[in-house]
């Protein structure tokens, strides 16, 4: 079984031939600003198990500072992956087909979350990043 996943207008896709790995959902203020939401939703990928299947050429990303950035289609703004060292380091979840068979683990820096948004009981949360 393999993961497809794409973007809002539907002109970006992949595939991940792998399982998703250490679904976490970030409430920081830069997660916040990056994903244009309450937090992240997001889960690694192995690299080699990554491809791209159609709309590669319509891909911008923006890195930011020690490597780390987030690759959007270009159409239709959706953030599809992160990318670390020019390498796919992992994939939005809210861009994901279907169900990928993980569940977001941990609700990190939850400390600093958005005074508006509303934590759903039962999750299991960090005020800051977990130590591992
Ligand atoms: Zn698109
Ligand atoms: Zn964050």
């Amino acid at each position: 079984m393999s993961i497809t996943g794409g973007c809002f207008c539907g002109a970006v896709t992949y595939r991940v031939s792998g399982k998703l790995r250490d679904a976490r959902s970030c409430h920081c203020s830069r997660c916040r600003k990056a994903f244009s939401s309450q937090a992240s939703a997001y889960a690694l990928v192995d690299p080699t198990e990554f491809s791209w299947l159609t709309g590669q050429d319509l891909l911008t990303s923006y890195v930011g500072k020690h490597g780390a950035g987030l690759s959007f289609c270009s159409k239709c703004g959706s953030t599809l992956c992160g990318i670390f060292d020019g390498k796919i380091h992992g994939v939005t979840l809210g861009c994901v087909d279907g169900d990928p068979e993980i569940e977001i683990g941990r609700h990190i820096f939850v400390g600093s979350k958005a005074t508006w948004e509303v934590m759903p009981d039962g999750v299991v949360v960090f005020e800051e990043g977990p130590t591992v």
